[in-house]
């Protein structure tokens, strides 16, 4: 069980490093993703355009008068099974990833995972739902995904029993 950190969100006015980008839903629980780590993510997407691949969104549970999370790393997936259209975390999978945060990472929480759709879109397959369901149950976890052929991303997030597309916040790095 995870609790959150008392800390304000970077939203607060005047910020001019934080950028909303997409629809922000008032129910969701707000989403912030440091700019250099979204670059990162949509760089490594493009490593294979012929196959799934994914990994792991890391950083900070807080609140600020209600739960948000920061996204601060990322970590591609270890031993992962896939096809064009189909990505399969295995056990090694996990056992490498809880490994990583134990012993690299023990003040970052895991908050979602990120998975590429080579040139079929951006939504979010039964199979997507499932892992969504069974592992990232939280009310705050996120799952991200990325088609790296039609250029197009989205995060997905729950508000209520459901997994939703939803906006986020950029935060740009202050040193440009
Ligand atoms: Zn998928």
């Amino acid at each position: 069980m995870v609790t959150p950190v008392a800390k304000p969100a970077p939203c607060r006015e005047g910020n001019v490093n934080v950028q909303p980008i997409g629809s922000i839903h008032a129910e969701g629980c707000p989403i912030f993703v440091e700019e250099r780590v979204l670059e990162q993510i949509l760089d490594f997407s493009e490593t294979d355009t012929e196959r799934e691949i994914g990994g792991f969104l890391l950083g900070g549970l807080y609140e600020d008068g209600r739960p948000f999370v920061e996204v601060r790393r990322f970590v591609a997936a270890k031993s992962t099974r896939s096809d064009a259209a189909s990505l399969v975390f295995t056990h090694d999978t996990w056992r490498d990833l809880h490994h990583r945060v134990a012993t690299e990472f023990p003040d970052d929480v895991i908050l979602g995972w990120h998975h590429t759709h080579p040139n079929f879109g951006i939504f979010l397959s039964g199979y997507d739902l499932f892992i969504h369901r069974n592992f990232f149950s939280s009310p705050w976890q996120v799952a991200m995904v990325v088609d790296p052929v039609r250029c197009e991303f989205s995060f997905f997030q729950w508000r209520g029993d459901e997994v939703m597309d939803c906006g986020f916040y950029c935060i740009r790095d202050e040193n440009g």
